[in-house]
């Protein structure tokens, strides 16, 4: 027989635990599923300090652990290493399957799945990830601080990264596909003043060079069709972020970009009754844990009210 929740929680990044401590405070017995990343994108980053109640910073696993064990505390069950694979909201009760073969019913769904950094899509890239290419310059900058290091993209993320490797690093290459920038003003501002960030324009990234750790890149001029090679020592890859809401498609309203769109703005509530989003799924422009955090917590309140109007809590 299937599981039965009135609150069922899709995610474990700062919307999914937020959403999970309000919902078992107000007795909703939630039941969350982590996922395949159980803590989400802040297990990967290093120093946090602009999440409020950390005056000295925290770091991010360390934060994800506070917030897991606060959630934990008031009751949530939590299903670590979990995902969910397939959802049915035809309602009033919704269906998921676990990718254990689990069926789970539930009154309330909240989306807390986040987002993933994109990828260019090499090979060489996937066997070099974690041995010179990375998605996070703040996560992994510092281990190759004094070295050569490029950063992919055109968008205010790429200009960051920049921006905060130029710090640690003498030499930094932008790449970027067009012939400007899509970043903002204040961004390209900051990369053109940048005396150790150089521009390569309508360039992109052809192979990554290297065994067992990067070593260089092979580029592309994608007006002239030249190649050239270059030494280095890490690509940053910020190229943006796509939603984890795949297993939502048929079910859910969503931009063209796959964020989903909130049936009423300054809710979290999506088209479908019962189900709300919150977090970095629902969100392509604040992207911060605390936004996500804050969102999350909407949504618990909404699925509460929700419960209450149909006469189930
Ligand atoms: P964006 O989607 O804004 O930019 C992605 C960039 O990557 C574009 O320049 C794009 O090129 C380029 N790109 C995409 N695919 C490839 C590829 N396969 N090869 C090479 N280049 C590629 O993503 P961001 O993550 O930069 O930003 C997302 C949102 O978050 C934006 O709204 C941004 O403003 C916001 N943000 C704000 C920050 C801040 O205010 N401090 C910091 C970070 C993000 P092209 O232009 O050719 O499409």
């Amino acid at each position: 027989m299937a599981k039965h929740t009135k609150c069922l929680i899709i995610g474990s990044g700062p919307a999914g635990y937020t959403a999970a401590i309000y919902a078992s405070r107000a007795g909703l017995n939630p039941v969350l599923y982590t996922g395949s990343e159980p803590g989400g994108q802040l297990m990967i980053t290093t120093e946090v300090e602009n999440f409020p109640g950390y005056p000295d910073g925290v770091v991010g696993p360390a934060l994800m652990e506070d917030l897991r064990r606060q959630a934990e505390r008031f009751g949530t069950e939590i299903n670590i290493g979990v995902l969910i694979e397939k959802v049915d909201f035809t309602g009033p009760v919704h269906k998921v399957w676990t990718d254990a073969g689990e069926e789970v019913h539930a009154d309330t769904v909240i989306i807390a799945t986040g987002a993933s950094a994109k990828w260019l899509g090499l090979p060489s890239e996937q066997r070099l990830t974690n041995h010179g290419v990375s998605a996070c310059a703040v996560c992994d900058g510092f281990f190759f601080r004094g070295k050569t290091v490029a950063v992919v993209g055109g968008g205010d993320t790429a200009c960051e990264e920049a921006s905060y490797l130029s710090k640690l690093c003498p030499t930094v290459h932008l790449f970027v596909r067009k012939n400007e920038l899509r970043a903002s003003k204040i961004m390209q501002d900051r990369i053109f003043k940048s005396t150790n960030i150089t521009v390569h324009w309508n360039t992109q990234i052809d192979e990554i060079l290297g065994e067992d750790h990067v070593s260089g890149v092979r580029i592309l001029n994608n007006k002239t069709n030249e190649k050239a090679e270059l030494n280095l020592d890490a690509v940053f890859v910020a190229i943006g972020h796509k939603p984890n809401t795949d297993i939502f498609n048929d079910w859910i309203t969503m931009d063209e970009t796959g964020y989903i769109t909130v049936a009423h703005p300054g809710t979290s509530k999506t088209n479908i009754p019962g189900v709300f989003a919150s977090g970095d799924a629902a969100d392509k422009i604040y992207r911060q844990a605390v936004t996500a955090a804050g969102t999350g917590c909407m949504a618990a309140l909404d699925a509460e009210r929700y419960l209450t109007e149909m006469g189930i809590h």
